[in-house]
């Protein structure tokens, strides 16, 4: 047994299997000194250890339960032992000094472009297999941990979260009724996440600097919010205490009530609140949680997840078509595809490559030809997609919104491209309601020119998780500098106002559809700046509406004039924080 002092946040005692999660895991690529070289090929080979030992389970589990499949996994384990895979990373470490994960991601590269070059169907599949093997190889470099999104769909019941942080976002995702408490190394008192935690009702304890190193996925977890301690391999006595206090607690329960409630003010100003979703899937997601429509379908997961043809517009007009009256009489807003060229490359067959296309290693990146941009580069997958988008018009309340804007001219471009999608559709005898057309704003070139963008389109919404990162020039992938990635810097609120005011004078709509609005203590003071419509993933929904529904309108306004004056981060945090501390929300912290 092993106990780790840390601020509790949330009060309750709860036990179960620890989930772990590192939400700063990344592929990143970062220069090796000479001393660590061998530490690194140590790792590929652990992580090749591992793999083995994983693929050989999962292959006799499968004997058991679906023999015809078991073989699926010989190849894999072929592979772990072909001098391309593992041999080539390890001497990319030693010829590159590079750390193990990248070289094995430039090993996948390598293996890509051989696959693609093969003209033999069976084999060129086999890049499939290959694909799965590097993501294994990766999760094992990174210890067994996996991706939030991969963990927090494989909860079993009676699990505990141990995080590195935990954002809200990530957060809103979690099952509560199956997550019984959790435990982060980031944090404070007044974490925002903190917050949250209070309102579902679940223990926490945060602050506990290095909790997600020591805790092993899987292993028992004691978290005790009253005490302020998280007890690794608990005694049978403190799982008896933990099993005592479990049924105080019944997650989620107020914030359930708001659900079905329309979000407002304390003082009834009607605030809109949408979902944000990845896959059309997720529609039952927002209308459970009570969403008025879809703020933000991203609809680039059709291009990445690998399932969709993109240039069968039928099929594109069928999934949007789903999409309208699933939600009606609530709007979806669709964004065009948000990729970048090695996204996009990587989802078309090699025959589908035109000259000039072939994805450029060394140009492509997240920065450049991205969003509209690169759709304005590929008028023929463009048009296809605004023809299905058009063509789906007719069945709900569509908006069009066009992402990674930069300029008027790219807007303008765009819309020439929506009329001739439009006559397309007219010479087929297609009747094409009017579409509200928006611009996502997320680059700070966009809400400099808010006033004269405003005048092109129909309406606003503004992207704070690249407008953050490109307006305080802070990669989130790289760790060294992710502390620096701070919605709360005064840069980025004036830079709201900025583009919130813009978007008032030309009388057009605007909303904010990034990680921001997920936050309760930040949606608040986005509420003070005097937005009133936010998107955010389903499972934010609920909350907001409770925090909203206790705060007066005026009072927010008078708080962000307060914040609006102050210098540091720290100091707009504190005041924001303290505001939010009269909540209801708040009751029963432990001190
Ligand atoms: C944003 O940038 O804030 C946004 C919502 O878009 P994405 O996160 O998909 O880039
Ligand atoms: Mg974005």
């Amino acid at each position: 047994m092993r106990r780790l002092k840390g601020i509790g946040v949330s009060p309750g005692v709860v036990a179960g299997r620890a989930v772990v999660l590192i939400q700063r895991a990344h592929v990143l690529r970062y220069q090796i000194p000479p001393a660590r070289v061998d530490h690194e090929l140590q790792r590929l080979d652990d992580s090749r250890g591992r793999s083995r030992g994983q693929l050989v389970e999962i292959q006799a589990q499968l004997s058991e339960r679906r023999p015809e499949l078991s073989s699926l996994f010989d190849a894999q384990l072929l592979m772990l032992d072909d001098p391309m895979l593992l041999p080539r990373a390890a001497e990319i470490v030693r010829e590159q000094r590079v750390n193990a994960e990248w070289a094995v991601q430039q090993v996948f590269h390598e293996f890509s472009a051989v696959f693609d070059e093969v003209a033999d169907l069976y084999l060129r599949e086999r890049k499939g297999d290959v694909g799965d093997l590097v993501g294994r190889l990766r999760m094992n470099l990174r210890q067994g941990l996996s991706t939030p999104r991969d963990l927090l769909r494989e909860l079993d019941e009676a699990s505990v979260l141990i995080a590195d942080e935990l954002t809200p976002s990530i957060a809103a995702q979690v099952d509560w009724t199956k997550v019984r408490g959790f435990a982060t190394d980031a944090g404070s008192r007044t974490y925002h996440t903190a917050i949250l935690a209070r309102s579902l009702d679940v223990p926490a304890v945060v602050g506990l600097h290095n909790a997600s190193e020591l805790v092993q996925a899987g292993q028992l977890i004691v978290i005790d919010g009253t005490s302020s301690e998280v007890i690794l391999d608990p005694t049978p006595d403190e799982l008896e205490r933990a099993a005592h206090h479990a049924d105080d607690h019944r997650p989620a329960a107020s914030v359930e009530a708001y659900r079905r409630r329309p979000a407002s003010t304390a003082d009834g100003v009607p605030i809109r609140l949408d979902a944000n979703i990845e896959f059309p899937d997720d529609l039952a997601a927002a209308r459970y949680a009570g969403a008025e429509g879809i703020g933000l379908y991203r609809s680039e997961f059709l291009v990445t997840s690998g399932v969709e043809d993109i240039r069968d517009e039928d099929r594109q007009y069928e999934i949007y078509r789903g999409m309208l009256e699933g939600m009606a009489p609530g709007s979806v807003t669709v964004r065009t595809f948000d990729v970048d060229e090695e996204q996009l490359a990587s989802r078309l067959s090699p025959h589908a490559f035109t000259a000039g296309w072939e994805p450029d290693e060394a140009r492509a990146s997240r920065q450049g030809l991205r969003g509209l941009r690169l759709s304005l580069t590929r008028p023929d997958l463009f048009r296809i997609q605004l023809r299905a988008l058009l063509r789906a018009a007719r069945h709900g309340s569509l908006r069009i919104l066009f992402p990674f804007v930069s300029s008027v001219e790219q807007i303008r471009e765009a819309r020439a491209m929506i009329v001739t999608a439009a006559a397309d559709l007219a010479r087929r005898g297609e009747q094409v309601p009017r579409v509200p057309i928006g611009v996502m704003i997320e680059i700070p070139a966009a809400a400099y020119t808010a006033d004269l963008l405003a005048r092109e389109v129909d309406f606003f919404t503004i992207g704070t998780n690249d407008l953050i990162q490109y307006c305080l020039a802070v990669d989130r992938a790289d760790e060294r500098v992710s502390r620096l990635y701070q919605p709360l810097h005064p840069a980025i609120l004036r830079m709201i106002l900025m583009v919130r005011r813009a978007a008032s004078r030309q009388r057009i709509p605007v909303s904010l559809c990034g990680e921001m609005a997920s936050d309760p203590a930040q949606l608040t003071l986005l509420v003070g700046l005097g937005l009133t419509e936010f998107s955010m993933t389903p499972g934010a929904i609920p909350v907001a509406k409770q925090v909203l529904a206790e705060l007066r309108s005026d009072e927010l306004r008078a708080l962000a004039r307060r914040i609006l004056k102050l210098a540091t981060i720290d100091e707009i945090e504190q005041a924001l924080l303290a505001a939010l501390g009269r909540l209801t929300l708040t009751k029963g912290v432990a001190s």
